[in-house]
């Protein structure tokens, strides 16, 4: 296949006029001008973003927490709702509310998810016949709409530093080392049969794995795969940061850098509240911090020093975690508004290279995503997986259309959602902002929400 771009983000900036040939998903040849048999885009061409941090099934209670109460609600308030809510998803329902999910994330600009996937068992507890059903829903629901996923099973062993055993609400989640590292093979096993998949772990946190357990799992996935992405909540809650200084005697994130093999292909998720050792640390390691700007607002957690990080050459890729919003763009827009708020200035998270701070954190962000999937994608160039977005042309005429303003146009003054094309691996699964299942799963989605409240209720 040949596409023609008027205008197209390349690694290295801005090109006109290019000829992209794409091949069994990959680019396998970019060229000045235009080929007869080139298909002609419709607009400005972008990379697509990668999803870092997913909880799929929490889409299904966007927004049922937000109502204020006389105690003081947070972080720990919201989680009680969350565990509600999952003693009544089947396994259908998961399907049903990711495949939503994935739809909509397409058409905001996310080209690959990572799921960070915990729901395992069945309603009360008990085993699936399949160890892997649960995950199997989450590959199909990737299947279906097209998006590329990266699973990461997680590993839930405790409540609490100690270790303390789990409680009721967690009675989904809880697997021992070797049920779970039978479910990482099973999952490896899966991605033989279904394209654009791949498998890592996630360990849930420092408080719900000892180390015993994490090291386990970390062995067995690594020997299954020697870049397989290991995500980590590490630092989301002040409170989580106290109970491991109790436990450990040091900082989750510095327990993590002594005590861990880390590198590239270790994303910590929520590294929220890290001092200037740890931002040290992670740089040193390599190690990507995946940032959730919208979910960490809606919680309350705190904000990353996401200025000083970058400014040393730290990685940050984004994700959308509890799905409160489901847009790149407004999680790359908070990314830097959280930096001016707290700073009092202006356009922070630009470099020299690069002014534009909105072309300047996608591109940004689009790599480290792809790095702590170990995927290959994440921008536009030979020898890597064709994940694209082509924008609304009349949209961007608005912003003027010169180069140096458009991505800024398209992250801080966007009033509609100015994606219209989205390519995956070499597809097109958003076509003029639609997909081909958007009316089947909006109503399988309405209905499954209502079985579900009624059953909450
Ligand atoms: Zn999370």
């Amino acid at each position: 296949m040949k596409l023609f771009a008027e205008n197209i983000l390349l690694s290295d900036g801005w090109h006109q006029n290019q000829t992209l040939t794409i091949d069994n998903g990959i680019i396998t040849d970019i060229h000045s001008g235009k080929d007869d048999d080139a298909t002609v885009l419709s607009g400005p061409v972008i990379p697509g973003m990668i999803n870092c941090h997913s909880h799929a099934f929490q889409r299904g209670f966007a927004g049922f927490s937000e109502q204020g109460s006389e105690t003081n609600d947070s972080f720990w308030t919201w989680r009680k709702i969350m565990y509600q809510f999952v003693d009544n998803i089947s396994v259908e329902q998961a399907q049903v509310i990711a495949s939503q999910l994935y739809i909509e994330m397409l058409k905001a600009g996310y080209t690959r998810v990572a799921e960070f996937h915990y729901l395992h068992h069945d309603k009360d507890g008990s085993n699936h016949p399949e160890l892997s059903a649960m995950a199997k829903a989450i590959f199909a629901a990737s299947k279906s709409t097209g998006i590329g996923l990266t699973m990461l099973p997680v590993m839930y062993r405790f409540s609490g530093f100690g270790p303390l055993p789990a409680v009721a609400g967690q009675k989904r989640f809880i697997n021992s080392i070797e049920q779970f590292n039978q479910l990482v093979s099973d999952c490896f096993e899966i991605t033989q049969h279904q394209e654009n998949c791949n498998v890592g772990i996630a360990p849930h946190s420092l408080r719900a794995v000892d180390k015993e357990s994490l090291v386990a799992a970390v062995n067995h996935v690594r020997g299954l795969d020697d870049k397989a992405p290991i995500h980590i909540h590490i630092a989301e809650q002040q409170k989580e940061v106290n109970d491991c200084i109790a436990h450990y005697n040091k900082r989750p994130v510095q327990w993590l850098l002594d005590n861990m093999p880390l590198d590239q292909h270790w994303c910590l998720i929520h590294a929220t509240h890290i001092d200037e050792q740890e931002v040290d640390g992670i740089i040193a390691s390599s190690a990507i911090a995946g940032i959730c700007p919208t979910t960490e607002a809606n919680l309350g957690d705190g904000i990353f020093p996401t200025t000083e990080f970058m400014a040393k050459g730290g990685q940050v890729a984004i994700g959308s975690d509890s799905h409160i919003s489901v847009s790149a763009i407004e999680e790359i827009r908070l990314l830097e508004y959280a930096q001016r708020l707290i700073k009092q200035q202006r356009a922070i998270l630009a470099n020299n290279k690069t002014r534009s701070v909105g072309q300047n954190l996608w591109q940004h962000a689009a790599k480290a995503g792809a790095l702590s999937t170990s995927c290959n994608s994440g921008e536009l160039a030979i020898g890597k997986q064709a994940d694209l977005l082509v924008l609304n042309s009349e949209q961007t005429r608005l912003f003027a259309n010169q180069n140096k303003n458009l991505l800024d146009s398209f992250i801080f003054a966007s009033q509609q959602n100015p994606i219209n094309d989205v390519m995956v691996n070499g597809q097109w699964q958003i076509q003029n902002g639609e997909h081909k299942l958007q009316q089947l799963s909006a109503d399988a989605f309405a209905k499954a929400l209502r079985d579900i409240a009624g059953n909450c209720a």
